[in-house]
């Protein structure tokens, strides 16, 4: 829905200042202006489970560089983050091979469905990027060559980026998801049959079920993704992520893959580095400044949250500021 959708304001034209700005009244403002919107896009039911979840739910969080937290609506109550475990996990993944990933998975937009099979046959089993789920699957195999459990790895790491312990997956997404994953489950053989997975496909299919259910919160995502806007070092934690130079490379993929086939898209409108999930999450960076979170479960065509990919579109036009 609603790439042609009218902001019901006037966009800004000359940026705001970020570090001294209070982001409250914008959010609250979007919150309110996208009334009409709610309830939009259809919820995931794939996954029996997140159909589950009411579609009028509204949360957006922005977490500043210096610490500031800025919230409206649901912003504090956790959802299925889905494919935005990608994010992390990728981030792990790469800590662990550094550029060495990269001879297993690409860093081209598939312009193909986010669970779509076609091109791997083509391209010798290889996933086109880490943020579609043949890469998602590969990625998580390093992982779980790495870990004894890669979910539980992938909670610590989350639980640390974003200060609060109390983070987890709920076992009844992940078994909800398992029961009904023939296409990734193929994916995995697919991939494996191309001697491009290591570990067995059901191993990884399970953490990889997992890593999907985990829970978190507009707030708490906003939080575990800034130290992609921070140089690669995370404010809540001290922790060195990831050095300056591979966290302007993650920022990157995410620019040009982060939302599936809508990247062109979503880019066009939003104009951040950003990565949803089914879930109706989606994080997005604007480097230097802040990390913003929105959740609304409705999703459009393409698996992306109809409401919040209009949300950040709203925000970006509201403070004049993206990272163009
Ligand atoms: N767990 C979901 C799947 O594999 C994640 C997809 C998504 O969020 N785009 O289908």
């Amino acid at each position: 829905m609603a790439a042609d959708t009218a902001p019901p304001f006037a966009p800004c034209s000359s940026p705001l200042p970020a570090m001294s700005m209070n982001y409250t009244p914008i959010l609250d403002a979007i919150r309110r202006d996208l009334q009409p919107h709610l309830g939009s896009g259809r919820v995931a039911d794939y996954i029996p489970e997140l159909a589950k979840v009411r579609a009028d739910h509204f949360g957006m969080a922005i977490v500043t560089v210096d610490g500031q937290v800025y919230r409206t609506g649901d912003a504090d109550v956790r959802f299925s983050i889905q494919s935005i475990s990608k994010l992390f996990a990728c981030t792990l993944a790469f800590q662990l091979l550094g550029d060495a990933l990269w001879e297993r998975v690409g860093r081209e937009p598939s312009g193909t469905a986010f669970n779509s099979l076609v091109q791997l046959e083509f391209e010798a089993g290889k996933p086109r990027n880490p943020f579609i789920n043949a890469g998602a699957l590969v990625v998580t195999d390093v992982l779980c060559r790495r870990f004894v459990q890669a979910e539980t790895a992938l909670v610590d790491f989350v639980r640390r980026l974003s200060g609060e312990a109390g983070i987890g997956y709920d076992l009844r997404v992940a078994q909800s998801e398992l029961a009904h994953a023939e296409r990734n489950r193929a994916m995995a053989h697919f991939i494996a049959s191309f001697g491009n997975l290591e570990m067995p496909a059901d191993t990884v299919i399970d953490a990889y079920c997992r890593q999907c259910a985990i829970e978190m919160s507009c707030v708490e995502l906003a939080r575990a993704a800034l130290f992609l806007a921070n140089g690669g070092v995370s404010p809540a934690s001290g922790e060195s992520v990831l050095d300056a130079s591979s966290a302007k490379r993650l920022s990157a993929l995410m620019l040009t893959c982060g939302t599936y086939d809508a990247a062109g898209d979503f880019v066009y409108r939003v104009g951040l580095p950003a990565k949803s999930g089914v879930g109706g999450g989606i994080v997005a960076v604007l480097p230097g400044e802040f990390a913003v979170c929105v959740w609304s479960p409705g999703l459009d065509a393409t698996g992306n949250s109809a409401v919040g990919s209009l949300a950040l579109e709203w925000l970006t036009t509201r403070i004049g500021r993206s990272i163009f």
